[in-house]
């Protein structure tokens, strides 16, 4: 699609009544053009049949529909499906379908999960983490974040029902376009997903997780941690070194304050860094004066990072120790790892030497 073409998935309703009267039309047409858009799902403009041609036209010249072209799509063997989309400019992004009996946070609801992404590559690089690699392209536009869930449901037929922003990026690093797809995700005239069914993941910017708590909408929100100390975290985590565990802590006592919704901590275990029995007892005290949820998550090896898996006694080992302080902690043997392991991955196999042009994210 040309790079002048913004996704109509990026519109709120206000945005096309805003729309509408610039180019004297009612409020009504605003509303036909989203329900063509989320309910009766059309791939184009001339399939808006209740519009005149004349509107249509107007919309062909500033719009396209917003599907995602994907360049790649794989599947594993437990149904994981990874798709590789490519963007406008020619940039390439993930989205990973995770079937609904091996839901990401155990969930055995039966609903089919989405891990979108939230950027083009990531400016914090986390140590064993692929997006980080290539650097920081670009914040996507709420159209773009829309678009994987539209396209996803589109070129799969399922219905997707819970969504995780744990794909490429950070997303409180792209807050402001990431509330508008919030938005446009969960409203009854958008996609109409239930906020409690989203959940933000974070490697802990703590002025943006307050400014989220306050966006009134019940959504979930998982913290990267990582490492129960700041000498542990700030190792494989840069970011800990602008907000160190304590100041996250504070953030996450007023998005506690906010929302009524139980934080979950991902912890990946990796061997001889963060996976000590001492590192255990220290994160089942923090999870415990939160009320939290600990998910843990051993390494998968990334091609050109150097960091291991711990062997099952001890990620077992590390399990018991939260379980025996009583704090909800599973371990998530992670889906789709016969296709790739972590984020980044896949674009990186694809793009070869691609470069990231670097640039500062939103703060
Ligand atoms: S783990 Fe998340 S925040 Fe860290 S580099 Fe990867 S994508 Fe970025």
């Amino acid at each position: 699609m040309p790079a002048s073409l913004s996704s109509a998935y990026g519109m709120t309703l206000d945005d096309w009544i805003e729309w509408m009267a610039e180019h004297d039309q009612s409020k009504f047409r605003a509303k036909q053009v989203v329900q063509w858009l989320f309910l009766k799902r059309v791939t184009s403009f001339d399939e808006m049949t209740n519009l005149s041609q004349s509107l249509r036209e107007e919309l062909k010249k500033e719009f396209t529909i917003g599907l995602l072209p994907s360049v790649r799509l794989t599947g594993s063997q437990d149904t994981t499906r990874k798709f590789l989309f490519r963007l406008s400019d020619d940039r390439l992004i993930e989205t990973v379908k995770i079937p609904a009996n091996a839901n990401f946070d155990g969930d055995r609801s039966g609903r089919i999960t989405l891990c979108v992404s939230s950027q083009v590559g990531c400016a914090y690089d986390c140590k064993f983490c692929a997006s980080g690699l290539a650097g920081f392209t670009r914040n996507l536009t709420a159209g773009e974040i829309v678009g994987q869930v539209m396209t996803a449901e589109h070129e799969t037929g399922d219905s997707i029902r819970n969504i995780v922003f744990m794909g490429m990026g950070e997303p409180l690093a792209n807050l402001t376009q990431l509330t508008k797809a919030l938005t446009i995700l969960n409203a009854d005239w958008g996609m109409n997903l239930g906020a409690r069914h989203m959940t933000v993941s974070t490697s802990g910017l703590a002025p943006q997780i307050e400014k989220l708590a306050k966006i009134p909408m019940q959504i979930r929100l998982a913290i990267s941690l990582h490492g129960a100390t700041d000498e542990v975290r700030e190792q494989i985590m840069p970011v800990n070194k602008k907000y160190p565990i304590q100041r996250l802590f504070q953030a996450l006592d007023v998005w506690m304050a906010h929302k009524k919704q139980m934080v979950t901590f991902e912890y990946i275990l990796i061997e001889g860094v963060n996976d000590s029995l001492e590192q255990a007892a220290i994160l089942a005290k923090r999870a415990k004066s939160l009320h939290a949820k600990v998910n843990l998550i051993p390494y998968n090896t990334v091609e050109g990072l150097p960091w291991k898996r711990p062997d099952i006694p001890q990620q077992d080992a590390f399990l018991k120790v939260l379980s025996k302080a009583n704090i909800t902690a599973t371990i998530r043997r992670e889906k789709g790892h016969d296709i790739d392991a972590a984020c980044g991955q896949l674009r990186l196999q694809e793009e070869g030497d691609w470069l990231a042009v670097p640039t500062s994210p939103e703060k």
